[in-house]
């Protein structure tokens, strides 16, 4: 007797043995797990953006309009001579992008290419790689999340990957790693002939740029990717990151690019964006301001046992019982992000967002009520 037929049994086993991407229902919570912006747009913005989008031609795939975001962009961040700049939805699409370009098939020796990060860290890094057939090599950070620089070169020498990202600054951690580290473990990277991605998605709120180091160093930084994202810039529902580096490694990636991939909506919204990025860097500014209020308040807090400094939109704290901490707050109607069972180091924690001056005393109103 032959098997019953069963299309399923053509998707790849790793697959169909994975879980799928669950965004936590928010459904009458305060949403304090994603590093949303809390600010919308001012409702005078809010018309002339939707007058703008009325006005596209979504009869027609997106054309010039995505040349004249990349040049906006491009001023915007100012970018470095020799350095080219290209579209994603988001980021997790470039982080895909990326991957897919450097996932060759396994060696002779049968060693499939690596992909390298700090944990712990952002999760698409790992996933990215398992699914395009890439091996992933965590290394931890120390306890109190620093990189260990040690470790670090030693299983850049170890494993020689082709890929290998500094969240900077990091998420969960928020942590923004010390430069001179970070340098030399760019300078590591280059040694087995590597790509290093420099993930600032947390760059509205971060006191430090790696784009700085590459324009006073090209040299030493020609092997170096940075991505960014209007995401946690307060544009998460618009889906739109972009990479900026060496205009030869950048048009590598580009060839694995969907070619449209960034629609007219998206890139309408972000080309109004950038035209009020003064609105954005206020809000960035209150929200840094709201940071400083919010780790003052948690470390004068009975029962949590370790605040983190932070140079994201999240705070990232010790408390007794996360587990109880989390569901505690969750009845209080307000949803964070336990991060406790990610890995080892982060035992205990929870993930806090940044959020206004009010959606802050209500989360620290239900973290004191249930710690
Ligand atoms: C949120 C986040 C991203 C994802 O950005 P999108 O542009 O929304 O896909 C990338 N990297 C890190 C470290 C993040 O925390």
């Amino acid at each position: 007797m032959t098997a019953p037929l069963n299309p399923l049994n053509r998707i790849r086993p790793d697959v169909r043995a994975m879980h799928a991407y669950t965004v936590q229902s928010a459904d009458g919570l305060l949403k304090m797990d994603a590093m949303e912006n809390p600010f919308g747009l001012p409702p005078h913005l809010q018309a002339a953006l939707g007058q703008r989008l009325g006005a596209l031609e979504l009869n027609r795939y997106p054309g010039p309009r995505n040349d004249d975001l990349r040049a906006a962009l491009a001023q915007y961040v100012g970018l470095p001579e020799g350095c080219a700049l290209i579209l994603g939805n988001g980021s997790d699409e470039l982080i895909s992008l990326v991957t897919l370009a450097c996932a060759l098939p396994p060696g002779a020796d049968g060693q499939r290419p690596v992909v390298l990060a700090p944990v712990p860290g952002f999760v698409m890094y790992a996933m990215s790689a398992q699914l395009q057939g890439l091996d992933f090599v965590g290394v931890p950070l120390t306890p109190d999340f620093a990189l260990d620089e040690a470790a670090m070169l030693a299983a850049i020498a170890q494993h020689r990957p082709a890929i290998t990202y500094i969240a900077y600054p990091n998420n969960p951690t928020a942590t923004l790693w010390d430069a001179a580290v970070v340098q030399r473990t760019v300078d590591a990277v280059a040694a087995v002939g590597g790509i290093a991605v420099m993930d600032e998605a947390y760059q509205p709120f971060a006191s430090r740029t790696w784009l700085d180091a590459m324009r006073a160093e090209p040299a030493r930084n020609s092997h170096v990717l940075l991505m960014r994202t209007l995401s946690k810039f307060g544009l998460a529902g618009v889906r739109l990151g972009y990479l900026i580096g060496p205009a030869a490694l950048v048009g590598e990636i580009d060839k694995v690019r969907p070619p449209y991939n960034v629609s007219v909506l998206n890139c309408e919204a972000a080309l109004f964006a950038l035209e009020h990025a003064d609105v954005f860097a206020a809000q960035a500014a209150e929200l840094r301001v709201q940071r400083t209020r919010l780790i003052a308040a948690l470390r004068a807090m009975p029962g949590v046992e370790h605040v983190w400094d932070s140079e994201a939109n999240m705070v990232l704290v010790r408390v007794p019982d996360a587990a109880r901490a989390f569901a505690g707050m969750r009845e209080r109607k307000v949803l964070v992000k336990n991060v406790s069972t990610m890995h080892p180091l982060l035992a205990r924690c929870l993930r806090l967002t940044v959020g206004s001056d009010s959606e802050n005393a209500r989360m620290l109103d239900a973290l004191q009520a249930s710690i």
